[in-house]
């Protein structure tokens, strides 16, 4: 396995902070490792709450300006960086599998979405909609229009940082918001070109702030309990996420959650199997697992139980686990240590609880954080970590022997992000499809982030929707206003 462990064309990434339009140094800074090799690559400037504070500041200075730009002039602005995006793509893809380790071929196809996401809000910025109707009693008029919520803090995880940000500030900026971006400690790098991306592209000083902090519960508790702050877009786990919305409860500040998952992966006795194989080992394995609607339990039809788990194994088995630069690598290695040693303890409380280890099991000898490729059977339908996020490339497999146990099993959980439902019968795909309690429901297939789709969750993981053709009224306002008429005296 070979490893790289320089930044690619190192200097051109921003290590700074970015705060109204200057970009801001430090003394204080923090490692950021390429999880393939163990090696730092970089050490970022690392803000404290001053300038947090002071970003914030400089947001809350820019929102009013930057919400009386015409819808127009703010969509050609949000064109214009998306082709800088576009342009910058080499070096983005290349820093997003140092940092985050995911193999180039992932990081392009994030680098695309998220460039797909952001142009869909750049399009949408200047078709907004507003009403106009006869108030009940008639004498006025309601006129309905939208505002931007105002200053936005848009935390975002290591996991899938270009999307995440692209998507999130999209939004937040399509809709005139001002926004102060926290960075994951361990993909800034990522986030900070995108940043300069955007500060490039021409973003007036203040709409734009970039905040790295290795002090993140101090920085962020001070945003958080500034009355100036409006807005908060999540993305992360249901845990920071809860602490995130009780400190937006005093100063009753719009929230957005997009949490942790617990995804079913249904298939049926008359499912395709191969497909179902397939479409499993994408929506398992893809990102070392590490994807919030990953398959978290697959559930089998015990008529196709044995088929289905012997191809699955095949295919896991020919995964080729490797750095994210060899050409080859499908799977590359886990954020951290810190992750790789959770995936260990997670294997032996499934073993302690009856699961059988049919593929796998152990982390990959040598440099970096790699862990094989695992998948682990069980023989009861639930135990007691059956709704634990793996957040690994683990599969756990269920067996249940009917379609109606399939749809209890998948539904016992406190999170409602994504489910997976394989069936060649219509009736089953929609009757079952509708009972799913998640906010998105893959039918015989294993990936589905889509601008034009609302992404979001139910119960424990998560609160609004991204994108789709509401996402960008996530960072608006309702704005009425009644006007008095005299009808009779304009007739006079
Ligand atoms: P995390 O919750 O630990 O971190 C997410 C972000 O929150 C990071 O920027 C982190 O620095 C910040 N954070 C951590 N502690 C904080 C605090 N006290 N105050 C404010 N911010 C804090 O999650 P993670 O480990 O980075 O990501 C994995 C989790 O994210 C999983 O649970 C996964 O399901 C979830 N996730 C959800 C989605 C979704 O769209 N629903 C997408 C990706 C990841």
């Amino acid at each position: 396995m070979t490893t790289r462990s320089a930044a690619p064309r190192g200097s051109a990434i921003p290590l700074d902070l970015l705060i109204a339009g200057e970009w801001v140094t430090t003394p204080d800074s923090f490692p950021v490792v390429n999880p393939a090799s163990g090696a730092t690559i970089a050490a970022p400037t690392s803000g404290g709450v001053e300038h947090a504070l002071r970003a914030l500041s400089a947001a809350h200075a820019a929102q009013e300006s930057w919400a009386n730009w015409p819808p127009r002039a703010r969509a050609d602005l949000m064109h214009r960086a998306h082709r800088l995006l576009l342009d910058r793509e080499e070096l983005i893809v290349e820093t997003m599998t140092l940092e985050s380790g995911k193999p180039l071929s992932e990081s392009r196809g994030e680098f695309a979405l998220s460039a797909a996401f952001f142009l869909w809000f750049a399009e949408q910025v200047a078709h907004l909609r507003g009403s106009y109707a006869e108030g009940s009693n008639g004498g006025y008029r309601v006129i309905v229009g939208h505002r931007p919520v105002g200053p936005s803090y848009l935390v975002t995880p290591w996991n899938f940082p270009l999307l995440m940000s692209a998507r999130k500030a999209g939004a937040a900026l399509g809709a005139g918001c001002t926004v102060v971006m926290k960075t994951a400690r361990d993909t800034p790098l990522t986030q900070a070109l995108f940043a300069q991306v955007l500060h490039d592209a021409g973003f007036p000083a203040g709409v734009v702030n970039l905040i790295h902090t290795r002090e993140t519960s101090e920085v962020s508790g001070a945003i958080m309990a500034d009355a100036r702050l409006r807005k908060v877009s999540f993305t992360g786990s249901t845990e920071v996420g809860a602490l995130l919305l009780s400190q937006a409860a005093p100063g009753v500040v719009n929230s957005a959650m997009e949490l942790g998952g617990d995804g079913p992966f249904i298939v049926l006795e008359d499912a395709d199997v191969d497909l179902a194989v397939r479409e499993a080992i994408l929506c398992k394995f893809r990102n070392a697992g590490q994807a919030c609607v990953a398959a978290n339990r697959i559930i089998l039809h015990r008529e196709i139980a044995e088929e289905f788990t012997q191809k699955f194994v095949a295919a896991a088995a020919a995964l080729n686990v490797g750095d994210g630069f060899d050409p080859g690598s499908e799977v590359g290695p886990l954020i951290s240590a810190r992750q790789r040693n959770r995936v260990v303890a997670l294997l032996e409380r499934f073993t302690q609880v009856g699961g059988r280890v049919l593929l796998g099991g152990a982390p990959v000898a040598g440099d970096g954080f790699f862990f094989e490729p695992t998948i682990v059977e069980f023989h009861e339908e639930r135990h007691k970590f059956s709704n634990e996020e793996l957040f690994a490339p683990v599969a756990a497999l269920y067996t249940v022997d009917s379609a109606a146990a399939a749809l209890r099993l998948a539904n016992d959980t406190p999170y409602g992000l994504a489910a997976y439902l394989f069936t060649s019968n219509i009736s089953r795909a929609i009757t079952l499809g509708e009972r799913l309690e998640f906010g998105m429901v893959g039918l015989n297939r294993g990936i589905m982030a889509d601008p034009a789709a609302p992404f979001g969750g139910t119960k424990t993981s998560g609160l609004g929707r991204e994108a789709g053709q509401g996402g960008i009224y996530e960072f608006l306002e309702p704005h009425y206003m009644a006007l008095n008429i005299d009808t009779e005296g304009a007739l006079a």
